[in-house]
């Protein structure tokens, strides 16, 4: 069957090259999508899925039913634009000023419409449920996946996987990775709030300067003294901002930083100690402050089994040497969410292609993708989802 799939994958990939570029042509912002759903929702009810739109607000579940029963394998592909102004000569170069597929969801979107044009034509053959998460606004927090999965998106779902195009790998080699592959990323602001006064009369006064110059050294101790340090964290302050003149005693410092992590215990940690030091470094000169710690995505963990059932099935389409193994890049991605409910993978399909100038990773303004990734994608995750479901 999995022959048959692949001739069929074959026969559709110009339709997905086109899809892919009309998509890339009409790119929609994160929570501002409309024609993108609805282009998606009429392809998939006109190949006979059952199809659910507006999940979570504005993502679309096409689920495909086998003809036999079985499990289910979810694939999600996300679908939102960058708020970037495109620098290429393509043909198909964004028609929106100002909003560009720089991150390649029109490619992943093509890659799983294409998937599933070729499923249903063997779906009697096929053990099981296949579901299509097309998900919304995966670029801006909160995200659209944590929405569609409060909308039920995951019911009867066994496992899920997602393909990511990656323009630091060539096209035809995949990049993988068991466990945490990417890391949570957070954000924090601390006002600390002192006394002002005269610079001639510092015993009058609650220097916030100190305070907050004092702060930003005693939360290095964070990572260097009171994280484990086998499990990575990274914490920068990025902003420190207090006083206008140099005879003046600032009131208030404002400091801004960002927290990468990948356990969510160390993650906890990293939230408490930082109010923590605040408070005993505040306390020591007599202010006081204030502290918002805002979590972005939690960090994306790949389930070993899924994982190494996709390498299987991946074989079936590429040589084990164009497997790569990556480490954890600190970048995030709300995929996470799903990766939490049920087991499941995410994998980096290779895009670049130096000749015709597929070399600028993703968020460029001049982002391109080798387009024979999708048909690579459509084909190691229709061999991922079928090995997946042939498994006991
Ligand atoms: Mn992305």
């Amino acid at each position: 069957m999995l022959n048959k799939i692949f001739a069929r994958l074959e026969a559709i990939y110009p339709e997905m090259v086109e899809i892919r570029r009309d998509l890339h042509m009409h790119p929609e912002l994160s929570f501002e999508e409309v024609r993108t759903p609805k282009f998606i929702a009429d392809y998939l009810q006109n190949l006979g899925l059952e199809v659910r739109t507006g999940v979570g607000e504005r993502g679309v579940v096409g689920k495909l039913v086998g003809g036999k029963p079985g499990k289910t394998v979810a694939i999600r592909a996300d679908f939102d634009a960058l708020p970037i102004n495109e620098q290429t000569d393509a043909p198909y170069k964004s028609k929106v000023p100002g909003v560009m597929h720089a991150c390649g969801h029109d490619a992943h979107t093509s890659i799983a419409l294409g998937m599933a044009k070729a499923l249903s034509e063997v779906k009697d053959e096929i053990e099981g449920n296949i579901v299509f998460i097309h998900q919304h606004a995966e670029e801006m927090e909160p995200g659209g996946a944590i929405a569609m999965i409060e909308d039920g998106c995951l019911e009867g779902v066994d496992a899920i996987f997602a393909p990511h195009m990656e323009n630091y790998i060539p096209v035809g080699k995949l990049a993988y990775r068991s466990g945490y592959i990417l890391a949570a990323s957070d954000r924090f602001e601390i006002e600390v709030i002192g006394e002002g006064g005269h610079g001639a009369f510092p015993h009058d006064t609650k220097d916030a300067v100190l305070m907050g110059s004092q702060l930003v050294c005693n939360l290095q101790q964070i990572v260097s003294r009171r994280t484990d340090p086998l499990k990575p964290a990274v914490l920068s302050i990025g902003s420190i901002h207090s006083g206008e003149a140099s005879n003046v005693i600032a009131d208030r410092a404002t400091i801004k930083g960002t927290v990468r992590v990948f356990d969510e215990d160390v993650r906890d940690r990293i939230e408490q100690m930082i109010e923590d030091i605040t408070a005993s470094t505040c306390q020591a000169v007599g202010g006081s402050y204030n502290y918002v710690y805002k979590r972005g995505y939690p960090a994306t963990w790949n389930h070993p089994n899924e994982t190494n059932l996709l390498l299987e099935a991946a074989q079936k389409v590429v040589a084990k040497e164009d497997l790569v193994e990556i480490p954890p890049n600190m970048g995030g991605e709300d995929f996470s969410y799903f990766l939490q409910k049920v087991p499941g993978s995410y994998v980096f399909i290779g895009s670049a292609n130096e000749e015709i100038g597929a070399i600028y990773p993703y968020h460029h303004p001049k982002f391109d993708i080798d387009e024979r990734s999708l048909l690579i994608a459509a084909k190691v995750l229709s061999s991922t989802a079928l090995h997946y479901l042939s498994k006991d």
